[in-house]
This record gives structure tokens, sequence and C-alpha cells, in this order.
């Protein structure tokens, strides 16, 4: 399959200008201007305009922009010029009054010191302009979450296997990790949370010390990262000793709310409808409270991106999205259950890209003798 279009890419982007009411774009998010060029390096700005396409970078970066850009003009700084005194004379070469920057992307100081630079030049804010495009995946970019799944879904695999009672939470994501390499991973997709009992109960917590065998329940968040930058991510909940009826309820419940969620996902359904299906079922059981955060979010070169799936999204679904979905109930002091998906929203649906089996009686796990 050949490799992306990044050219076609930033026509897109340079089509949406007017409408931002910028003539020129500075991209200063390094996973957009990963998305525009291909460059995987950081401290790089991309400035765009229908008139010019320009890489603006530092002399470490030289040979690198030469290697994976070769088709774009490369504005090279040494360390006696500030990034934004560079910028501001390619602006002005390039003849852009209006310059948009990327608001979530720049900081106040680094704000501060474009304006510094740039006397005549206006700076107009703007937002998620190329987070949008990135929102739908091409063809290429849906090959690439593939193998991100494969390679977190045989990554769990190995875990699952290999699963003794004296494991800490680091040792299952040290082997998690090193299985998902050995894969063809460049690395996990993020820090994976691997959380037993009570630590399974946070939703964001870190790997620590507790046992596997502490807790009947061991919960794990997790995905792989393609050596091209695409992600995955899934969420399993192992049972590993006596399971109460309120653990194998509060497992139900979390299922059958993201069952029901995933299977309202076709384009033309808002975003929070789907949240709200998921939200109402674990709301019904009695577990509302119990359900903070959104019920999933697109991903890719990042692990969050746009869209959102909560009570506020007014985004609505189009084919070639793809999303989280991973309602869960946390328990504080007791335990927590997630279950995480990765589904492609199609032409007249979705599918479920994730296979890792996701019953009751598939997460009751054996130890290895
Ligand atoms: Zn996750
Ligand atoms: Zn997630």
């Amino acid at each position: 399959m050949s490799g992306p279009n990044y050219s076609a890419r930033r026509s897109r982007l340079i089509r949406s200008l007017k409408s931002a009411g910028v003539d020129g774009l500075l991209l200063t998010g390094e996973a957009n201007v990963r998305y525009l060029t291909g460059f995987t390096g950081d401290s790089t700005w991309l400035m765009l305009s229908s008139a010019k396409t320009l890489i603006i970078s530092d002399t470490r970066y030289a040979t690198q922009l030469k290697d994976e850009c070769p088709d774009l003009d490369v504005d090279i700084r040494d360390a006696s010029c500030p990034m934004a005194e560079a910028t501001a004379a390619v602006v002005r070469k390039a003849k852009i009054g209006r310059l948009g920057f990327e608001a979530d992307h720049v900081s106040v100081a680094v704000l501060g010191g474009l304006q510094a630079k740039m006397d005549v030049i206006e700076l107009i804010p703007t937002s998620g302009l190329t987070e949008k495009l990135r929102e739908v995946k091409d063809k290429w970019e849906l090959q690439q979450i593939r193998d991100a799944v494969e390679m977190a879904e045989r990554g769990i695999g190995v875990v699952r296997a290999s699963l003794r009672p004296q494991q800490t939470e680091k040792d299952v994501r040290y082997t998690l990790e090193a299985a998902m390499r050995s894969f063809g991973a460049s690395g996990p997709g993020f820090e994976p949370i691997v959380g037993v009992g009570p630590t399974a109960a946070l939703p964001h917590a870190h790997a620590g010390d507790l046992l596997v065998s502490d807790s009947p329940v061991l919960l794990i968040d997790w995905g792989a990262e393609t050596p091209s930058g695409y992600r995955s991510d899934l969420t399993r909940v192992f049972f590993t000793g006596r399971i109460t009826k309120q653990m194998q309820n509060v497992y139900e419940v979390v299922l059958k709310a993201q069952q029901k969620a995933i299977a309202a996902i076709k384009p033309g359904v808002r975003c929070r409808a789907v949240d709200k299906i998921a939200r109402s079922i674990i709301a019904d059981a009695g577990f509302g409270k119990y359900f903070g955060h959104g019920l999933g979010h697109g991903f890719g070169l990042e692990i969050h991106e746009s869209v959102r799936m909560s009570p506020l999204s007014d985004q609505v679904f189009e084919p070639g999205m793809v999303v989280t979905v991973e309602p869960g109930i946390y328990l504080p002091g007791k335990f927590g259950v997630r279950i995480e998906d990765d589904i492609l929203v199609t032409r007249d649906g979705h599918e479920v890209l994730s296979s890792v089996p996701r019953e009751f009686d598939d997460a009751i796990v054996e130890y290895l003798a």
C-alpha cells in the first residue's frame, strides 16, 4: 500500500484557511506537523499559505528533514537565531498579513516571543483546523491502526498466558510492553494502566507494587504504537480470584452499556447520543455516579484525538472516524471495571477493530501452575 499523500493533506488545510479568516497558518503541534509532512522529530514548525509552504527547524534536524520531507522547502536556523525571529522572517517574505497560529499548541511565552518579532503581521488564534482533518482516517492510516490493534492484542495474549499471583502491577506492565515490541510495536501507545483491586477503581492509575493476588480484579488499559506513529487503545478486566456477585454485576452492566453504545454507531449519529445510551444503562443499574468520564475518543497519531464522545459533544460520526468506546464503573477503595474497544465508523455502520474476547466468562483467568 502506498504511503500517505502529505501534499493532498496540506492542500485540504490550505482550502480551509479562508473561512478561518487568515491567509497563512503556523503549525506548532508536533502531531499536526507530522500529519502534514511526515516529519517525526520535534521543535519544528510548518508555515502554510496558498503561495508558500515551508518548514522551520534547526541544524539538528537538517539531515532528517531531507530524508523525511524531500519535497518541502526548509528554513534551517542556527543557534544564534531564535525560532520566533526565524519564523517572523519567513512569514514576512511570504507576504502573509494575517497569520493563524494554533492556540492549542502555543504557550503564552512562545506567543509573546512571536508578537515581539511580527510587528505589522497580525497573529490570529485558530483551533482544531488540522485536528478536524485528522478525525477521518485514510486507507493507509486505517491499516496502521489495524496493525496497532493487532500488536496490542498479541501482547495481551502473552500477559494472560503468563499471569502469576506474585507478579506486581509493574511486572505485568513490563511484560506487556516487551511483548508488544516483540510483535513489531515501536513501544506502548501510552503508559499502560495496570491496576489491581482498588487501583483499578482509579480511571488513570499508574502501575505500582500491588500483587496480582492482592485482589480478584485486574484492569489493564493498554495499546501499541506502530513504527509509523499510529496507536491502539484497549481495556480489559481479568478476574483472577474469588468473584463476588457485585463484581459480576458491575462487569455485566459495563459490558451491556458498551455493546449497546457500539451498536448505535453509524454515520450521521451524534457522539453525545451514543454517550447517552451507555450512561443511561449504567445509571439505570444504580451506578450513575461511578461513571464520570466521557464514553470514548478518537485516536491515531495521538492517543486522544477529536472526536470526543461525552454528554457535551456536538460532533457527528462520519465514515472513516475511529473511536474508542470505554464505559466504566469505579467503586472507590474496592475495584473498577472498564471495557474498551476500538471502533471504525463505516459507510453504513461500524466495524469493531479489536477482537480480544470480552464476555464475562472470558474475563476469568486461570493462573499458570
Ligand atoms: Zn484506554
Ligand atoms: Zn481510551
